[in-house]
């Protein structure tokens, strides 16, 4: 595989980071993860806009424009013949060369940008789409600035590996009783003709593929809710399902072991996952 760093094309075992970055030491740092589907990329301005604000919450520079970001996703997309797969991208504050809490002076220290590509072959066909997936609800312990998308990503895997040992596919986290969201996916429930998913705020990832679930779901005529759930709530649905980058729509069909709907993925997630995939599709870049 060819991955970017810096400025560089390399092969992924020549590439290289100081050990005193700032990413590495502290989590001091933001990705994006953009899909691949037909070797376009999907939503890469939507990607963008988070990627730009991420960085500005943070005080941290954007390590190039846009359009070189895009030609960098193109770039790695053709060296590495991905025809569907994921382009992840990380942005973290880099170093002066030492360990410290406070931020480094932004004029004199590069932020470090690392690209790498990921083959999925058949990403958008996943078997998972029609046997739904297994949800276990843990507690969302993640501090509050969960609209940043930083690569503080310790929690998130401690909730998959808890979703593993109840033998489910994931986990959504709860705060005060309500769901927020899932480890790496926004999380919805259906009842009747309504989506219903939590409203943007600190509390959750602004996801860019919520945005555009959201519009296509109002498009084909059903209604929207932006409002909190709980676990109970969610269990007597009609159907509940998750987005993300990475997984599109994803059907839910069992939480903390009891049947949402009939068990297996219902109908207005597989409408809004087909709907999405075509939209996608067409719009790529
Ligand atoms: N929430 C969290 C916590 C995530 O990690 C992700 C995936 N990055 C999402 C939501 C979904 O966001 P997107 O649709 O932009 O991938």
């Amino acid at each position: 595989r060819t991955v970017y760093v810096n400025g560089q094309y390399l092969p992924e075992t020549e590439a290289t980071v100081s050990i005193f970055d700032r990413g590495f030491l502290m989590a001091d740092g933001v990705y994006e993860v953009t899909s691949v589907l037909g070797g376009k990329l999907i939503d890469f301005g939507g990607h963008q806009a988070r990627l730009e604000r991420s960085l500005a919450e943070l005080d941290m520079k954007k390590p190039a424009a846009f359009d070189d970001l895009l030609d960098i996703h193109r770039e790695l997309v053709r060296v590495n013949e991905i025809e569907d797969g994921l382009i992840y991208l990380q942005v973290t504050r880099g170093s002066d060369g030492d360990r410290d809490f406070a931020f480094p002076d932004p004029e004199t220290t590069e932020p470090t940008l690392v690209l790498f590509t990921q083959s999925k072959p058949g990403l958008a066909n996943s078997p998972v789409a029609k046997t739904g997936l297994r949800i276990v609800s843990i507690e969302d312990i993640r501090w509050g600035r969960r609209d940043i998308k930083t690569v503080q990503l310790l929690y998130p895997s401690m909730g998959k590996m808890m979703a593993k040992k109840a033998d489910c596919d994931d986990a959504w986290m709860v705060e005060d009783g309500f769901v927020t969201e899932g480890t790496s996916n926004n999380a919805y429930i259906v009842k009747g003709n309504k989506i219903i998913t939590r409203a943007l705020s600190s509390d959750i990832l602004h996801g860019i593929t919520r945005a555009a679930v959201l519009r296509f779901a109002r498009e084909a005529q059903m209604e929207v809710e932006e409002r909190n759930f709980t676990i109970d709530e969610a269990k007597s649905a009609d159907e509940a399902f998750v987005t993300s980058a990475s997984a599109f729509v994803m059907p839910v069909v069992e939480i903390d072991g009891a049947s949402v709907g009939d068990g297996t993925p219902g109908p207005r997630a597989a409408r809004l996952r087909e709907i999405y995939l075509e939209e996608s599709l067409k719009a790529g870049i």
